[in-house]
């Protein structure tokens, strides 16, 4: 396999790309080190990518275009690069949510117009469905977002669609729901709750901690992935990728308490705009279509995060002077 992973430095894209060195493929990976998080903690995930020969990193910003090269000779784009969170897409850097996930995917869209055999894989969002009328939430239901991100991320769903249709482009669209594990994004969740057990420093709640989401890990969300680039007879269609561990905030809280043998000191605040009160994947046709079946439990899948997050403390407490 010849693949293109944007979003190569990032949470997810940086664990595909290295999935897919080990199985052999040759990588070329863009990114653009966006300033979501830091550009340190963006070169750590890429570390282990650079000691491959296979490899090749790009650094260079998709929406300014001019992506043929890239995607000519691929046999799969992998579309990862995005600005993600739902808090931050309200106000000022709504900008930014447009060029890095609109209008970056048109550009990507456009460079594969010339290549209809290239699998177009577009990593889309649960925040797509936002307070879903179903749930478990099959595909189908209407998509109505309730935050600035959710709507750029159906937006980039839609311009992939229409360049299915219009174009021939090879597209598949997958809807993650909340993605943890090892290397997740500073801003999210498990990665703040992890550190601050840890440190026995105050963990801020957004809400009751009473919502629950449907956690993946990331491990299970690059086999979805990876089976999304190889089904045959696909193309245009869209699929759900939930972990099967639906749970509460509070639930995946007192598992961290366990693995870190400590009471929490935990501060409960407002619920922000934009987070749905729950998340809950209906993965029928996921599972009949791609056969993708999510294998890890949140126990298990929060201890890896928990251990990642332990030794990446030490080592940099090893560093410090
Ligand atoms: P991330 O921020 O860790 O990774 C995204 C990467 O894309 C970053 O390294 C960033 O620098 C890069 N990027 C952004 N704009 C770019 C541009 N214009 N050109 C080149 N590179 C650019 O985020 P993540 O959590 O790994 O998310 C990966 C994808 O999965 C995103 O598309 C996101 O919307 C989607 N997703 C993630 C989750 C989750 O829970 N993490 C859930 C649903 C969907």
């Amino acid at each position: 396999m010849y693949a293109l992973v944007t979003g190569c430095a990032g949470f997810v894209g940086s664990h595909l790309t290295e999935t897919l060195l080990a199985e052999g493929a040759e990588v070329i990976g863009v990114d653009c080190f966006n300033d979501n998080y830091g550009r340190r903690d963006k070169l750590r995930n890429l570390q282990r990518a650079m000691d491959w020969e296979g490899f090749e990193f790009v650094p260079i910003d998709l929406a300014r275009g001019d992506l043929f090269d890239l995607v000519e000779g691929c046999d799969t784009v992998f579309h990862l690069a995005a600005e993600p969170g739902v808090r931050a897409s309200w106000g000022d850097r709504f900008e930014q949510y447009l060029r890095n996930n609109v209008h970056a995917t048109q550009q990507l869209l456009e460079a594969a117009v010339n290549s209809p055999r290239t699998r177009f894989v577009y990593a889309s969002s649960s925040s797509i469905y936002g307070e879903a009328e179903t749930s478990p939430t099959p595909e189908d239901v209407t998509p109505r977002p309730i935050s600035p991100y959710g709507l750029t991320k159906l937006s980039a769903e839609q311009l992939c669609d229409l360049y299915h249709l219009s174009h021939g482009v090879n597209v598949v669209s997958l809807r993650l729901f909340s993605v943890y594990g090892p290397r997740q994004r500073p801003d999210m969740a498990f990665n703040r709750f992890c550190r601050a057990a840890l440190d026995d420093s105050p963990i801020e709640v957004f809400g009751d901690g009473e919502q629950t989401r449907d956690f993946t890990f990331v491990g299970d969300v690059i086999t979805g992935l990876l089976l999304a680039a190889r089904a045959p007879g696909v193309e245009g269609r869209v699929f759900n990728i939930g972990g099967g561990s639906q749970a509460s905030v509070n639930d995946a809280l007192e598992l961290i308490a366990e693995l870190a043998g400590r009471e929490l000191r935990i501060r409960y605040g407002e619920a922000p705009h934009g987070d749905v009160r729950a998340t809950c994947a209906d993965t029928a046709r996921t599972e009949a279509t791609l056969g993708f079946v999510p294998r890890t439990p949140l126990a298990k899948g929060l201890a890896a995060e928990f251990e990642w997050m332990r030794a990446l403390e030490a080592s940099q407490a090893a560093l410090a002077p």
